[in-house]
This record gives C-alpha cells, sequence and structure tokens, in this order.
C-alpha cells in the first residue's frame, strides 16, 4: 500500500528561454579569445556536471517568494483514480508502430492492422492477448494472416521484435510526469491493459509497476478489453466505483465500454493532449511543478530511508510526511536531486558512485567555496551541510537550500526591452565584481588554489583535453593552439575566480532585477579575473543556436563537437587577430619593448595547392599542421573566408584581368587615353558583383565593416599582391592610389556630411579623387616646406598654390581633391599646415599639364601640375581643424603607405615568371638562354629578393596589425627603403633577359619598371626612409 498523500510540492525557478534576434551593439562587445577557448574546452571536459548544477534553484537567505503554485490539499473533485491503458497512451501504439514499419520494409500499408482484427474474439491476436496461445503459436499464425492479405511474405517476428524493443517500448515522459503529480494528490493509478506474454513466461510490461496500485493484464485475467468483466476487475481492486475513475485508452470501443460502465474517460489521440485534458478533469496540474526535475533515474537512486534518517536529524525536525525525492536534469556527472522533507526545500548534490579522479567531482571545493563566499556578501545558495561519510548514502554530498527564482536560459534575453536586457546584464556584471573583488586570505580561500600562472596553466590543460580527445587535426586549432601561449598577458591579477561564469548561471528574482544566487562552482579556483570576464563576454560573438549556448554541447557527436571546435577556433582567432589587438594595444605589458616579436612567426609547412604561390621557397607540404603560423607569410595560411576571397580575386585575374590588358595597353597609346577604358569600367562591374570591392580599408579603421572587406593588413597584403600584378588591376578593385588613401581619410576624420558627399561615390567608384601636397619649388619630402596657401575670408577658405605631380588630377571622374597648404605659418612647425576637400569643380583650378614618367603620361589620371588660384570652399571643407593637416598627412599614408610596397611584390613576381617563360622559350648560341649562367644567377638573385622584401613586407603588415602603425613605424620604413628598388631590380633583370622587347609597350615590364623607380621618390624618396630607419635603429637598439 501507498503511504499518506504527498505533500505539496512548492513552485521553483523556472527558465526563460526563446530564440529572438540578437541585439550586439558593436560596443558591447568586448571579449578575449580567451573566453572562446575557455568556451572549446567545454567541449572536452569529460564531466558535464554544471549542467545538473545549473538545474538546481537553490534558496539564498534574502529570498522569501514562493510563487503562485501551493497545494494544500488533495485534489481531484469526484476521482480517485486514473486508469491507463498502455499501449497508445503510456508507451507508443503498435498501430502506430506497425505503420511506421509497414513503410521501412515495403509492406503493404495496413496489412498489420487487417491481420490483427482478422477473426474478432476468435482470431489470433485476441487471443493471444487472453494468453490462450503462446507468441510462438501467434507469431506463426499471424504471419500466415498478414501474407495472405498483402500477397507476400511479412518478416512479422521483425516487426514484433521492433514492437517490445527498449527503443520503442518507452513510457511517455509526459505520462511519467503526470502519474507522478496524480498520486502525488493522493489519487491511485492503474494499467488496464490488453497484453500478452512474451516467451519467457513473463507478461510484456515495459513500464515502473511501482508508478501504479493496480496492474490489470488481459493475458493474465484470460479478458480482454473492451469485456466490462476487466474493467470491473480493476475497479473492484482499486476499491472503487465507476465514477470515482477516468479510464483512458486510444481505441474508441474500449473507451465506449468503459463510459457505458460510468466511468469518466479520455480517449487519447495524443498524450500531450490527453493530459492536458486529463489536468482539467482533475483540477490540478501534472507537470513537474519543480522545473528541471524528473523522477529519480534507475541508476541514480539513493538509499531513501538512510537519507531520510540523516536529514531528520540534521535539520531535528519531528515532523511526519514522506520524503519527497526528485532528481535535476543533465545530473550524469554530479547528481544533483531535489528534496522535500517535512516542509524543507533542498538540494543534495553528491559525487557520483564508482572510482573517481582524485580532483574531480570535488563537491567538498564547491560546498567550501560557497560557505566562504556566503560570508564574503556574495550572492549563492546557502549551503547547510557537507556530509563526507559515504555510508550514508553511497558517496559524500552536501545540501543546500531550494531557492525560487528566474534563470534566463537564452542570453540575448528575447523578449525583453532593451532597457531590461541592460539591467540584467548590468546586474551579472555586477554580481562578478562582487566575486573578483572578494579578500580570498582574509575568506580564509587563500589555498583554494595555485597563485599564478592561471592563464598559461588554463591554456595547456585545453591543449592538453583537446589532443587528449583529437580525432583528426582542425587547422583552425592548430594555429590557436600556437599563437595562444606567444600571447599570454604578461600581467596577471589572483583573485577567485568562477570559471564558468555565464547567464544561465545565475539565479535571478523574480520580480527585479537582482542575482539571488551563482551557481555551479565545479571549475573555481584563484586565477585571473580577465578569464570569467572573457567567458561571460562569449555569448555576444557566438550564434544564437550555438549548441553550448543551448546546453546541448554534451550531447554533441564527435563531428558535431570537431565543426563547434573548428567554429570557435576561427572565431578566436579571428578575434584574436582581429579585435583583440585593439584592446591589448591598451595594455602596457603588452607593449613591444626592444621588438621582441620579431621573428616568432614560428615554423610551418605548408600543402601546395595546385596553382598557388608556385614561385615560393616555401617547405614541403606536411598536411597535418596545414594553418599552423601566428604570421600568415602565404595565401596558404589565410583564414578560410579570406582564403576564398583570394582564390576568388586570382581566379578574376586570370579569367578577365590578364586577358583584358593587351587592350587596355592599347587604350593607352590611343588618342582616346584621357578618357576612361569603357573595359576598364566593365570589369569594374564585374568585380563588384563578384564582392571583389573596396578590399584595402583596414579592419583597424573599419572595425564594423562598414565601408570595406574588413581585411587585416597582413590579410590584404596576400590580396594586393596579387592585383599588383597587373597594372590595371587596383582600379578594377577600387583598390587604387590615391583613392584608397583619400577614401582612409574620409572614414577615418571626414564628419557625416564630408562622408555623405565623397565618401560614398569614392566607394562607389563612381568617382575619383587626387591628393595635392607637392609643390615645384619646395623640396616637398619634407611637408613642413609646403607653401599654399590657405587663409579664412567671409566663411570661406581661399586657396592659393602651385602643386605637381598631382596624380589622378587628369582624370574627367575626378571630383576630389584632397588639398593640404598652410593656415597658420607662425604656428609650430607641425601645426602650420591643414587639409581641405576641394571640389574639382571649384573655379581656380589650373591644370597646366600633365608630366610623364619616362615618357609615360599614365592617362587617363596622369600626374598634373596645377595652379589653384583664389579658389573658394566653404569652412565645412576643412578635414579635422586647421592646424591639423601634418597629422592627417601621417594617419593617411597609414596603411595605405604600405600597399604600393605590396603591389611592388606583385609586379616582381610577374616580372620574374615573364622571364622565366622568356628564357626558357629562346635560344641564343646554341642553347635555351635558361641555360645561361647569368641568367640563372640572375634568377636566382631575383627569387630571393622577392622572398625577402616580401617577408618584410608581412612582418610590418602583421605588426601593423598586432601593435599599430605607430609601433610599426620602422618596419614600414624599412619595407619603402627596400621594396621599390628591389623590385627596380629584379624587373631590370626581367627586362634585360627579354632583350629589346621588354623595354616596349607590347609587355608590361617598362611600365612596371617606371612605376618602381618613380615610387622611390612618389612614397617619399629613399633617402627619407633611410634617415628614418637609421634614427629609429640609433634610438632603439643601443
Ligand atoms: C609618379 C609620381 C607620382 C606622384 N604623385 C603625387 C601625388 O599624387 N601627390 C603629391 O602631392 N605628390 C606626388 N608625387 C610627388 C612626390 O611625393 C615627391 O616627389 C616626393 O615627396 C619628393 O619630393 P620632391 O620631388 O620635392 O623631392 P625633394 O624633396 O626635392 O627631394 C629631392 C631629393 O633630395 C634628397 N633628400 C630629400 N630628403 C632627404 C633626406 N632626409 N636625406 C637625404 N636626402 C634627402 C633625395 O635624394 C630626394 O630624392 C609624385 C611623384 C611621382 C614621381
Amino acid at each position: 500500500m501507498r503511504g499518506p498523500a504527498r505533500a505539496p510540492i512548492g513552485w521553483g525557478g523556472s527558465r526563460v528561454t526563446g530564440v529572438a534576434a540578437r541585439s550586439r551593439s558593436p560596443r558591447d562587445r568586448i571579449s578575449l579569445s580567451f573566453g572562446l577557448n575557455m568556451c572549446i574546452r567545454r567541449l572536452f571536459r569529460s564531466s558535464h556536471l554544471h549542467w545538473a548544477w545549473r538545474a538546481a534553484f537553490l534558496k539564498h537567505s534574502r529570498c522569501g517568494h514562493q510563487g503562485p503554485w501551493r497545494w494544500t490539499h488533495s485534489g481531484g473533485g469526484p476521482y480517485r483514480a486514473v486508469i491507463f491503458d498502455m499501449g497508445g497512451v503510456l508507451i507508443p501504439s503498435p498501430g502506430k508502430v506497425a505503420a511506421e514499419w509497414e513503410v521501412q520494409n515495403h509492406i503493404p500499408s495496413g496489412t498489420i492492422l487487417k491481420a490483427l482484427i482478422t477473426g474478432g474474439e476468435n482470431g489470433p491476436w485476441l487471443k493471444f492477448m487472453r494468453g490462450e496461445i503462446t507468441k510462438e503459436d501467434f507469431l506463426q499464425e499471424f504471419r500466415r494472416i498478414c501474407s495472405e492479405i498483402s500477397n507476400t511474405s511479412v518478416p512479422v517476428d521483425n516487426f514484433f521484435s521492433l514492437l517490445t524493443s527498449e527503443q520503442v517500448a518507452k513510457q511517455f515522459p509526459v505520462m511519467t510526469e503526470a502519474i507522478i503529480q496524480i498520486r502525488a494528490k493522493g489519487l491511485q493509478t492503474a494499467v488496464l491493459s490488453n497484453n500478452f506474454y512474451l516467451s519467457n513466461g513473463k507478461s510484456f510490461l515495459p513500464l515502473d509497476r511501482k508508478q501504479f496500485d493496480v496492474v490489470v493484464e488481459s493475458c493474465v485475467e484470460g479478458v480482454c478489453k473492451p469485456d466490462h468483466r476487466i474493467y470491473k476487475l480493476c475497479l473492484e481492486r482499486l476499491g472503487l466505483q465507476p465514477s470515482e475513475s477516468i479510464f483512458l485508452d486510444d481505441l474508441g470501443q474500449n473507451v465506449k465500454a468503459a463510459a457505458s460502465l460510468g466511468m469518466r474517460t479520455i480517449k487519447v489521440n495524443d498524450p500531450e493532449a490527453a493530459v492536458k485534458e486529463l489536468e482539467s478533469l482533475l483540477g490540478f496540474t501534472l507537470r513537474t511543478v519543480i522545473p528541471n526535475t524528473r523522477p529519480v533515474r534507475k541508476t541514480m537512486e539513493i538509499p531513501k530511508d538512510s537519507l531520510e534518517k540523516y536529514l531528520r536529524d540534521l535539520l531535528g525536525t519531528q515532523t511526519t510526511g514522506p520524503l519527497e525525492l526528485l532528481q535535476f536534469d543533465h545530473g550524469q556527472s554530479n547528481p544533483t536531486y531535489y528534496i522535500k522533507l517535512a516542509g524543507h526545500q533542498l538540494v543534495l548534490r553528491k559525487k557520483p558512485p564508482g572510482t573517481l579522479l582524485p580532483s574531480a567531482h570535488a563537491v567538498e571545493r564547491e560546498f567550501r567555496i560557497m560557505k566562504a563566499l556566503a560570508s564574503a556578501g556574495v550572492p549563492v545558495p546557502k549551503v547547510l551541510d557537507l556530509c563526507e561519510d559515504s555510508r550514508v548514502i553511497g558517496t559524500p554530498f552536501y545540501l543546500m537550500e531550494y531557492c525560487p527564482g528566474l534563470i534566463y536560459k537564452d542570453p540575448s534575453l528575447p523578449g525583453l526591452e532593451p532597457s531590461q536586457r541592460r539591467a540584467i546584464y548590468a546586474a551579472m556584471n555586477r554580481v562578478l565584481c562582487k566575486i573578483h573583488s572578494v579578500d580570498f586570505k582574509a575568506a580564509g580561500l587563500e589555498d583554494y588554489g595555485k597563485h599564478g600562472d592561471y592563464i598559461p596553466r588554463q591554456v595547456q590543460t585545453w591543449i592538453k583535453q583537446y589532443r587528449a580527445s583529437e580525432t583528426s587535426t582542425i587547422p583552425a586549432m592548430e594555429r590557436l593552439i600556437e599563437w595562444l601561449p606567444l600571447h599570454l598577458p604578461r600581467q596577471e591579477k589572483i583573485t577567485v575566480v568562477h570559471g564558468d561564469f555565464r547567464l544561465d548561471n545565475l539565479l535571478f528574482h523574480p520580480e527585479k532585477t537582482e542575482v539571488l544566487a551563482v551557481f555551479d562552482w565545479e571549475l573555481s579556483t584563484l586565477g585571473d579575473p580577465l578569464s570569467d570576464v572573457a567567458y561571460s563576454c562569449m555569448a555576444h560573438y557566438l550564434p544564437p543556436s550555438f549548441p553550448i549556448l543551448r546546453g546541448q554541447a554534451s550531447s554533441a557527436t564527435a563531428e558535431q563537437s570537431g565543426k563547434m571546435t573548428e567554429f570557435m577556433s576561427d572565431l578566436a582567432w579571428e578575434f584574436a587577430v582581429k579585435e583583440g589587438f585593439r584592446i591589448f594595444k591598451e595594455m602596457p605589458a603588452t607593449k613591444p619593448l626592444a621588438r621582441s616579436y620579431h621573428t616568432w612567426a614560428g615554423p610551418r609547412s605548408l600543402p601546395s595547392t595546385p596553382g598557388a604561390r608556385s614561385y615560393t621557397s616555401l617547405p614541403e607540404p606536411s598536411s597535418a599542421h596545414a594553418s599552423k603560423g601566428a604570421l600568415v607569410i602565404s595565401p596558404e595560411g589565410l583564414s578560410p573566408p579570406v582564403r576564398e576571397l583570394y582564390e576568388r580575386l586570382k581566379q578574376f585575374m586570370d579569367r578577365h584581368v590578364y586577358p583584358a590588358e593587351p587592350e587596355l595597353r592599347r587604350h593607352q597609346a590611343s588618342a582616346e587615353r584621357w578618357t576612361p577604358s569603357p573595359l576598364v569600367e566593365d570589369l569594374k562591374e564585374k568585380a563588384k558583383a563578384k564582392g571583389l570591392w573596396n578590399l584595402f580599408l583596414p579592419l583597424e579603421t573599419d572595425p564594423e565593416r562598414k565601408y570595406g572587406a574588413g581585411l587585416t593588413n597582413v590579410e590584404y597584403a596576400h590580396l594586393c599582391e596579387l592585383m599588383g600584378m597587373s597594372l590595371y588591376a587596383p582600379e578594377i578593385f577600387n583598390c587604387s592610389a590615391p583613392d584608397t588613401g583619400n577614401m582612409e581619410l574620409l572614414v577615418r576624420y571626414g564628419t557625416k556630411e564630408q562622408k555623405a558627399r565623397w565618401l560614398t561615390p569614392l566607394l562607389e567608384g563612381k568617382a575619383r579623387s587626387c591628393f595635392a601636397m607637392t609643390e615645384p619649388q619646395v623640396a616637398s619630402s619634407d611637408a613642413t616646406n609646403i607653401e599654399s596657401s590657405i587663409r579664412e575670408e567671409d566663411g570661406f577658405y581661399v586657396i592659393n598654390g602651385h602643386k605637381w605631380w598631382i596624380s589622378g588630377i587628369l582624370d574627367p571622374r575626378c571630383q576630389l581633391c584632397v588639398f593640404m597648404g598652410k593656415t597658420d605659418p607662425h604656428a609650430p612647425r607641425h601645426q602650420q599646415q591643414s587639409v581641405l576637400l576641394v571640389p574639382m569643380d571649384t573655379p581656380g583650378i589650373k591644370v597646366i599639364r600633365p608630366l610623364t614618367v619616362y615618357g609615360l603620361d599614365d592617362a587617363p589620371g596622369g600626374h598634373g601640375e596645377v595652379l589653384f588660384e583664389q579658389v573658394r570652399v566653404p569652412k565645412e571643407s576643412m578635414v579635422l581643424g586647421p592646424g591639423r593637416g601634418f597629422e592627417i598627412a601621417q594617419g593617411r599614408l597609414g596603411p595605405g603607405r604600405i600597399h604600393h610596397c605590396m603591389r611592388l611584390i606583385g609586379h616582381s613576381e610577374r616580372a620574374l615568371a615573364l622571364m622565366k617563360a622568356r628564357v626558357k622559350s629562346r635560344v641564343a648560341f646554341g642553347k635555351p638562354l635558361v641555360e645561361q649562367g647569368t641568367l640563372l644567377a640572375d634568377i636566382a638573385q631575383s627569387r630571393v629578393e622577392i622572398e625577402q622584401a616580401r617577408l618584410l613586407v608581412l612582418k610590418a603588415a602583421h605588426l601593423m596589425d598586432v601593435v599599430g602603425n605607430k609601433a610599426a613605424a620602422l618596419d614600414i620604413a624599412m619595407i619603402k627603403m627596400v621594396a621599390p628598388s628591389m623590385a627596380y631590380r629584379v624587373i631590370d633583370r626581367a627586362i634585360q633577359a627579354f632583350g629589346a622587347a621588354g623595354l616596349s609597350g607590347d609587355y608590361p615590364l617598362a611600365q612596371f619598371f617606371a612605376w618602381a623607380r618613380a615610387l622611390r621618390f612618389a612614397d617619399g624618396p629613399d633617402e627619407v626612409h633611410r634617415a628614418a630607419v637609421a634614427k629609429m635603429e640609433l634610438k632603439n637598439r643601443i
């Protein structure tokens, strides 16, 4: 017999879930790749304790809220029992199982059902149900009937095995919950089933019999539903009148029979809907009211009597009443239970049974930290007792008070107003501050963890865990594994760290934005507080549906885990190289001292991709570590999306740009050369359509990727080199100077209006621009010499000056002149200049002549000599403000400064490729040119010089990415010193190998040469860069 009606169950915390678009302000986004890695670690953690824990809502001393659900008396109205049919009510119906099975086994639909009813009362099915024939006899007869019906042989044994398999014959959880609630209200439960015997002589009953007061099976009684006798038998055993019971069955005739006896009936089509109907008849909820709990799993049962005795001693209560025990979901690691005893609501958390690793499942540590933190004012569950005596329930355990409240499961907080979300996140941050502010020595936690090196240790642990569970190489992880140890913070603080700080580990007050308790201290220790900050910011970076945010990571397959790992390591990498450096830069400890990061690119091996840069002198491929290396020295090492962009660009160059060169050269030599080539305009549209547009704008200038592709300088270096293979390519992709520098200037310093007027058409490739600084009268390599005057007059600025070598000014599409002149000749030297945005159609601008470079006029942009006479522009044309021209010129020449170098590597590669092809195909003095020793030496020399220069360019780009343009000044100066003269020499050798053809317009060599030579001035004279390098060298390296 069952005991008295169970005690009421209190209302607990409920999880607020749902999916909604996230609102992520980019400014809110701050996290570290560290956090992402903590997340990666979770995938490899053997224990998923936290899921169990998170489900436990514990009572904090400040929390008195009880919620609306309170049962104070038994319910059920006139009903005293609920009687369940089995198949179709508690477990799936044979009819439904049959229908699916028929489809899968190509058996005519309905065969099984027809066979089941064949013969009616005397058919094999009902005989089997009444226990009159054995399973074997039944199956023999059944097989025969099925075959007759379907005209085919039917494997009925197979169907029967499926029907009775564990996989199919499982009780519906909704019914399990309902039965618990019904019994908790003091009502009886019964199974009344048309059932059969199995071969082992036992009836088929895949149910926990303890759930039922009465079990009535047709095979045992020799009577089947809808025979009234079996209903009466059941009622008799329950000791009830028909009207005191509710009967649930999925077959109409069985329901009808019950109703005719006076029982209340529910015809079950869908178990969920049936439970709802039952709820309304009974008048109470049939759902478990402690959220995220379930009946204790068989394998997780604990000795109730011994526990009850312990609890009564502990609580000192003499009150009678049974012990109620539920298990929180996901408790495979450290099983967690809800307990109700004599008005006390508790949570018990224990170690799992069996042999454990010494440091695993340390419930004692959890107890200790929560106790200490509660005294220090951190909202944690109130711990009551630690029982280390394994005799009580088999393992050590501890007890906490149960606390109702809200847990926000979805970190994007769907359905809440922005202000509410803000308040919740702020409360989350406040509580984190509180944790990190605890004086751990005063709290008695000095020996709670090692002091120092928390992050290095964590990183090593993750690597070890990852390696232990690695099934195949994930290049993105390899890259990260190499990068992280090289970028550990040099300073650290030591505080209590939670180790798994996230929104769904917090219990909130149901009515106020207040954290009532922080759960899941399994990973807590003494460590660097930044790790908690990083980890809690993870939710801003991961997609809302990411399994780790939804608690589904632990059930992922190896393949899914691999994909998640790859995703997160890519994300961490992106963060580290793109956004992270902005944060690291601000940290004094990570600033370079004596350029100690100089050569840490590290060893790498690269796969040889057919058609990929075949001119590199890279080591032989090794598939194992394809993407290793912090400094990406080859396109193969680029992240997958950038690599894809690179390949797309390469394909476009091959398909469209190189084939267009002869026509474009013809146009440049023709009379129409001062009008843009229609072919270029056409290719621009094509490139735009392929997403190969505005690739130049560095991520640092455009962190939100509003204007460009958001590439790092290193990434762009590889793409820019590719564009440098053709003189025409940069314009086709809207990546050509001087527009690139001007666009960057506008992005960085332009007002909203200036951007709208100038930046938009430039980004769209509709307009072009020029930059006017150099003047014939003064040595312009020193920008402070500039003499052109900018005078304020009647709310306008009036410009007078003489400029030359103004590239692009002759282009009919040139609409904007970025003009540099002096507003105040008496100000300090570097504050005399200002920059104005001058529309090219302003009266007073007179282009005197085009200048030529070795006779080439570079039409249609050209290089113009220009007079500015009384040119009036409104005051709003000023960029940043008067006197800030020098600053702007420096900024403009930030990343833009190295683009020329990147392109020069491209020129050189193309020249060398042309040279190699040429010398292989021509014979002189009886042998191919390539066999002439001097040419071999030239080829070798060119290869070496290109490689040297490329590495230096990439290094400068990389430093710009990780420490910023200013700290990379020396490397920028070095490549500007190196690249033009390297290209000049390589191209010169190629021209020499070509013979006279090399000087002609038939090949790009002559133009490359002229441009490389010009760049020894145009981008600042070599001597200026040399002087800069020497100065810095003398300053830095003593
Ligand atoms: C093809 C091309 C395109 C150009 N496009 C533009 C443009 O669009 N806009 C623009 O404003 N300008 C442009 N220029 C001009 C270019 O920026 C200048 O030529 C450059 O700044 C040098 O100035 P300068 O010609 O007045 O030489 P100067 O300043 O007169 O220098 C002459 C020489 O003096 C020596 N010298 C100078 N400084 C030092 C030093 N510190 N140490 C040792 N020796 C030194 C060097 O040998 C140098 O070459 C372009 C030039 C070329 C060739």
